[in-house]
């Protein structure tokens, strides 16, 4: 109503965008990555460190089976909303191969890419006021999704002086009457840690002890290296079962990033209830690209296995060449493609006639100066960090890491 004393709003100066949208910021992963690709179109030689995309093709058993399935009519039609049975089928089946998880096709739910099934997993989990303890430094999407969904995003700080491992102590800690959920991703993106058998198995206890629901983002379980191993949380502390979703996807095991998708596994009423959102939401994921995520889980495992040595050999080459630089101090990954090193050391110092006072100045002064573009640990929730991924040819990797060195080799106090 109004009074005297606020006079009516005039028509078309009112509110446009909705607040719980307005509080969403842009993808900052993307927004970094879109730079990137635009000074590069205009003639710049920027090298990019910012996409999480594999830069190898899309292997061809995969690109042929989705050019057959272009020209069978009965793809050009709506499938169910859930994904193709078939597809489904083959997930259930993918997932008892590689992580020994037992479920059926009714289990499954295709998404357009892993993003879908975090967003749609929340939102069938969370109620307002649900708090969601999440990791950090945590992969950009979760606290946005979460928060989309209602829920408050709980972050929980893990430095480099444990591999940006958390530990049940400090979940325990950050745990109250409002915990709802735990968002658990090993391998991680953005510091590349990967959780041993017996930290998965005391966590995942944590969670079912206190009968939390978890979230387990599996989408980079092909790659580890050296000695690591990775664990499916759900395979391990059998009693989360009813409570556990499992996100994953084709995008960063077969280089299928732009194809777009996804899933979800977990109990068979949240998928229901998910596949009913996602009916209002998108309908089917794309015939097309399912026919092809169909080829890729069907098939064997050898694509990933040649990307995950050329990733490796990379990831040695980026992380001695990080720690050569005075003031960056960057611990092994042993998992995914990135590589999270702190430069807290740098800031504040004189750098080409400025002092970058966080990362995220850093990163900009970076971009400007040597044109290489990083995201800046401000993107993961925990300032005063760089990320680098590593999914880059050899040679733009070495030239691109040399460009840092001697950019950063001229910081003075
Ligand atoms: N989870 C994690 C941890 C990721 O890094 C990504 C991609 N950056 C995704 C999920 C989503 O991947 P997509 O939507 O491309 O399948």
């Amino acid at each position: 109503m109004n009074t005297a004393a606020t006079p009516p709003t005039p028509p078309g100066t009112g509110r446009r965008v909705s607040a719980r949208i307005a509080a969403i910021s842009e993808s900052a992963t993307l927004s970094v990555d879109a730079r990137a690709k635009a000074l590069r179109a205009a003639g710049r030689p920027v090298i990019g460190f910012g996409a999480g995309e594999p830069d190898f093709p899309t292997p061809g058993y995969i690109t042929e089976a989705a050019a057959e399935a272009c020209r069978d009519p009965r793809y050009h039609r709506y499938t169910p909303a859930g994904g193709l049975p078939e597809l489904r089928a083959a997930i259930a089946g993918k997932t008892r191969r590689d992580s020994g998880y037992e479920v059926d096709a009714s289990q499954v739910l295709v998404t357009n890419g892993g993003k879908q099934a975090i967003h749609e997993a929340f939102a069938a989990l969370l109620d307002p006021g649900d708090e969601v303890i999440v990791p950090a430094p945590y992969w950009t999407t979760y606290p946005e999704s979460i928060r989309l969904a209602g829920g408050v995003p709980v972050p929980v700080v893990a430095d480099e002086t444990s591999g940006y491992r958390v530990s049940v102590e400090q979940l325990e800690a950050a745990r109250t009457e409002n915990t709802r959920m735990l968002v658990f991703v090993s391998p991680s993106n953005p510091t590349g840690a990967v959780h041993s058998r017996a930290e998965v198995e005391a966590i995942g206890r944590w969670a079912a002890g206190h009968g939390l629901w978890v979230m387990a983002d599996e989408i980079y379980e092909h790659l580890v290296y050296g000695d690591a191993e990775f664990t499916s949380m759900p395979v391990v502390v059998p009693e989360l079962r009813d409570r556990c979703v499992v996100v994953n996807g084709v995008a960063k095991t077969y280089a299928m990033t732009g194809w777009r998708v996804g899933w979800v596994v977990g109990p068979r009423d949240v998928i229901r209830a998910a596949a009913n959102l996602q009916s209002h939401a998108t309908s089917n994921v794309s015939n097309v690209a399912q026919v092809a995520a169909l080829a890729a889980v069907s098939g064997d495992l050898e694509a990933v296995a040649a990307m995950r040595e050329a990733f490796d050999r990379r990831r040695r080459t980026i992380v001695r060449m990080l720690n050569e630089i005075d003031g960056v101090e960057c611990p092994e990954p042993e998992g995914a493609f990135y590589a999270y090193p702190s430069v807290k050391a740098l800031l504040g110092r004189e750098l080409r006639g400025k002092r970058p006072k966080t990362s995220a100045e850093l990163a900009e002064l970076i971009l400007d100066e040597a044109e290489v573009a990083v995201v800046p640990g401000e993107a993961f929730g925990t300032p005063g960090y760089l990320r680098l991924s590593y999914a880059l040819g050899d040679e733009d990797l070495a030239e691109g890491v040399s460009r840092l060195q001697s950019l950063l080799g001229e910081a003075r106090a």
